[in-house]
Order: structure tokens, then sequence, then C-alpha cells
């Protein structure tokens, strides 16, 4: 612990990944740090709770990917063990079951993306249909991540993108759709381009085992997020819920206090770790912050709705062999039920150690731009969403819906539209002491979702490190390297660029 960093104050804004992961690792450094939460709990989006009833519910279900290696170190440095084996997925439309994924990293390692291509299992898609993604290569393989890719294909939409390289309808609409619908929970036609190759290359088409995920035995918050704000309470952090930060106080381009309603809280660095709604929130009631371009810019920015529900089901014994409805799969995405939403539902008896002896079947479902389903009641969607899983898997034919819970997340997680990507905003700000952090902040890890958000809450500890020169950097595990054939047909598209750039006039569009 550093002698010098006693005493300087940071205040993190937002409890989510990335606000604990900023103020875990400033803690350890020995900065006085104050980690304000405008809920009730810390977690953000990853937050859970118990109901009056006293079940345990939470905002979605997470599942945590094979390259999600900066959140697997920290689940071994706090010493627990939250996650379930690795399992294997399904996907359903209302024809039934379409496609079961293997254990990638059980079987024998292929160069990418050969083994996604040949062990995933399709129950209905042709192959002149799978074939017809090959010619996407080209893009995936020019899409490195790097500022001028995202400014080639961020304008564009996803849908065009496939549409482009000729991939057929139904491979878009039964594969590639429904991967965007749950991966950047929105359709194609609202998705840029440049998030799209980011995170297909990032969750599948990197390395084999990518796919491959893991799930608490329990809520995120019970299994991690409790244990991790114990250590950061311990290591002296304050973390505060229920404080809604409404302004920054700031000073010759420093920002030196920052404004919760009647309260206010000195800083000497802020870190934002708020989703873009929050932000947009902050910005709008903050003169200091609206007063310059760059936050009043995130207003172009969106999120998305979500809807995640929980049900106890109980079946009639007589049904049945025993009052359990057989799920095949712990975890399965759903596509072709309404035309714009993604959904998912996972069988919470296999997941989660609360469940596994509990004689009712217990079911996490979750919709993904969910909008048209956020003003029904609570009736109206447990029956929707009864009736969905009845198409799946026909013995809920017979359960009968003991309990139920409905969380509505509006506007809650990041989008990534076509042209977004001139306005998210980088780590550092034109502020000296005020830092951004969060799933949808630029930075160049290649990660997505969790994973990034953890690390760029650590990216912007390192900046407050970097800023007062005091305090050991946290060190950020990058994502695998890509497999040697990938880097060389990078190196090769990125010489025909140079060149054509040498030789080109500067007229198109990028
Ligand atoms: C249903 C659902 C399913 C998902 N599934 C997965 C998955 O399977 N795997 C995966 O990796 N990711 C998944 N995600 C995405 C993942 O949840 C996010 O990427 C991640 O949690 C973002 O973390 P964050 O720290 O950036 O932001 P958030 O979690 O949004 O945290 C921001 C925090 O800031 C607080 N805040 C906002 N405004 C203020 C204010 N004015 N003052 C103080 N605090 C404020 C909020 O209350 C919140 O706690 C899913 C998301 C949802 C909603």
């Amino acid at each position: 612990m550093s002698e010098a960093s006693q005493g300087r104050k940071v205040v993190v804004v937002g409890a989510g990944w990335s606000g604990l992961g900023a103020t875990y690792h400033l803690v350890k450094q020995g900065y006085d740090v104050t980690l304000l939460e405008a809920g009730a709990y810390p977690g953000g989006l990853v937050a859970g709770w118990k109901t009056p009833g006293g079940r345990s519910v939470e905002a979605g279900i997470h599942g945590f990917w094979y390259p999600y290696r900066n959140i697997f170190s920290l689940v071994d440095e706090l010493g627990i063990n939250p996650f379930t084996d690795w399992t294997r997925s399904s996907q359903y439309s209302p024809l039934g079951l379409e496609v079961e994924s293997p254990i990638f990293q059980d079987l024998p390692r292929l160069p990418t993306p050969l083994g996604t291509f040949i062990y995933t299992k399709f129950q209905r898609l042709p192959l002149v249909d799978r074939l017809s993604a090959l010619p996407l290569l080209y893009a995936v393989v020019d899409f490195d991540n790097s500022d001028e890719a995202w400014c080639r294909y961020d304008c564009v939409t996803a849908r065009e993108l496939f549409k482009q390289f000729g991939v057929s309808a139904r491979l878009y609409k039964e594969a590639f759709e429904p991967m965007l619908l749950v991966g950047l929970f929105a359709p194609g036609e609202q998705c840029s381009a440049a998030a799209t190759l980011g995170m297909l290359y990032y969750f599948i088409l990197a390395h084999q085992p990518d796919f491959d995920v893991v799930w608490c035995r329990g809520t995120v918050g019970e299994k991690i997020f409790r244990p991790w704000v114990e250590r950061i309470e311990k290591l002296g952090g304050k973390i505060y819920a229920n404080r809604r930060v409404t302004d920054v106080i700031t000073e010759n381009n420093r920002a030196t206090g920052v404004v919760c309603g009647e309260e206010v809280f000195d800083a000497d660095a802020v870190i934002f770790a708020v989703g873009i709604t929050g932000m947009k929130k902050i910005v709008a009631g903050s003169p200091s912050l609206r007063n310059r371009k760059e936050f009043r810019e995130v207003s172009n920015l969106g999120g998305i709705d979500v809807l995640a529900t929980r049900l106890w089901c109980d079946t009639p014994q007589e049904s049945l062999r025993n009052r359990k409805i057989n799920i095949p799969h712990p975890s399965n995405a759903c596509f072709g039920f309404d035309k714009t939403t993604g959904w998912t539902f996972f069988d919470l008896n296999a997941l989660h150690d609360e469940y596994r002896d509990e004689p009712l079947t217990v079911i996490e479902a979750d919709f993904y731009h969910a909008n048209q389903f956020l003003p029904l009641s609570d009736e109206e969607i447990i029956s929707i969403v009864k009736g969905y899983l009845k198409t799946c898997i026909p013995e809920f034919a017979q359960a009968n819906i003991i309990d139920s819970s409905v969380i509505r997340l509006h506007q809650a997680v990041s989008h990534f539209a076509p042209g977004s990507y001139r306005y998210l905003l980088p780590a550092q700000t034109s502020f000296d002491n005020i830092f951004m952090s969060g799933d949808w902040i630029v930075n160049r890890h290649g990660s997505w979702s969790q994973e990034k958000a953890y690390v760029t809450g650590l990216e912007a500890a390192n900046l407050v490190i970097s800023h007062f020169q005091t305090g050991n950097y946290a060190n950020i595990i990058p994502v695998e390297a890509d497999e040697p054939h990938i880097q060389t047909l990078r190196e090769i598209n990125k010489s025909v660029r140079d060149i054509a750039k040498l030789v080109l006039p500067d007229f198109w569009l990028p």
C-alpha cells in the first residue's frame, strides 16, 4: 500500500462490475474511496435480492464465458467458488429444438472457425445456408478492433453487413440475428456492424472454446458481489447505497466534489461507472458536465429494454415421474417468437444450489429488446412466458405457476446502434481528474459485457494511479492472442490497406 495515495479521495459513481472493479483496486492501493450507488444494492445490472416471500431473484441471469479471464482471476483472488461447471446449451424456435452446442474445449481443438462450424449440431439449417457465412470471414479479419476499423464498420447495420457478404436469409434469421438479440440485445437493423463483428469474434470466433460458459450457482449478488463488497469494506472502502449522484463540482478543469442530493462528497478524482441511461440523466442535471460537448453528445446514445422473469412451477405427480419438468440443457436461447425480441430460459434446478433439491421446477426466462412486453401486467407477461415455454418443452403445458417474479429493466443495457461509436466516451475525459468506465466506454481490450465492464473499471483505476503517480497499476489480463492464421491474414490485410492508402485518393467513405 502506498503512503502517498492515503488521503487521496476518489469518488466512484455506480456499483456495477465497473465501479466495484475500480473501487477494489484503488482501496488496495491505499486510496480513500467512496462508492455511491443509486440503487438499494450493489451489483448494477447484475444485482440480486430476495422477494418479500424470501425467494432469490436477480435482474436477469448472467453467463461467464471462457474468455472472461479477468473476472475468473478476481474470483480466484477472492478465494470464492461461485461457478457451475461448463454447461451445454440449446436453441429453440417455434418449430422446436434447432441447435445443440457441445462443450467446445472438450473436443479436439481445430483452427478457428472450423470447430464452431463442425461441432455445433444444427437440427434443421441446411449445409448450404451454413456455408454462406464463409465470405464473412473477410470482415472478421478486417475488423481488428482498432479505431479505424470501428470507423469503417460502425455506420453500417449488421443486417447490411450480412447482406453485403452474401449470408443466406435463413442463416441470418436462424443463426446471426438470434445471436445479436442475446449478445447485443437488438435486432440486426439496429446493431452497428462494428459492434457485431467485435462481439461475435470475442464470444464465438476467436478461439474454439470461447463459446463455453459457466453460470453462478446462485445469484451473482449473493455468490460474487456480497463477498467482494465485504472485502472492499474490510480494506476501508465506503460503499453507500441509495445515493443518486446529480452533479459534479468543478474548478479549473478539475472535479472537487460530487453532489448527491443534499450531500456533497469531496473528491480529488471521480470515476463514473454508470450505464448510458444513468449518465444521460446526470449530464442533463449537471451544469458543469453539460457545458462540455463530449458529455452533451452522450444524449445521442441509448439503452435497450430488457425483461427478467422467474417462475416456480408445480406439476401434478401423475403427469410426470417426479414433479420436475425435464429440460435437456440448463441454458437455452430462443428465436422466431417475436419479430424483434430474443429470449432465453434457464433451468435453475440445474444451475442454482438453492433449487437443486427444490420439489418445484424453477425457471428464469429473460427477454431482450423487450419493448412491447414492458407495458403488460405481470399476469399477462407470465401467461406469455408459459405459452412460449410450452412451445419449446411441451411438458410445461401441465405446469401450474405457484409463484413468479417480473423485473422490468427500462433502457437498461447499452445500445450499440449504427453510428453510435462517435458518441461513446473514452476513459479519459477533457477534465484532468474525471474518468469513465462501464461496458459502453471505448477501449481496445476486445472484451464485452461483464468482462469489459470490469476491465474498464481497472483501466479507470489505472488512470487515477497515473494521475497521482502513486500506487501499483492493476494487472489487466489481455484477451488470448489471435490464432496464427488470423494474425497472418490480418497482417496481409493491413499491408494491402496501407498500400491502397498510398496510391488511392482519400475520396470514398471509410
Ligand atoms: C437481462 C440481462 C442479461 C445479461 N446477460 C449477460 C450475460 O449473460 N453475460 C454478460 O457478461 N453480461 C450480461 N449482461 C450485461 C451486463 O449485465 C452488463 O454488461 C454489465 O453488468 C454492465 O456493468 P456496468 O458496471 O458497466 O454497469 P451497470 O451494471 O449498469 O452499473 C451501473 C450502476 O450505476 C448506478 N447508477 C446509475 N445512475 C447513478 C447515479 N446517478 N448515481 C449513482 N449511481 C448510479 C446504477 O444503479 C448501477 O448500479 C446482461 C444484462 C442484462 C440486463
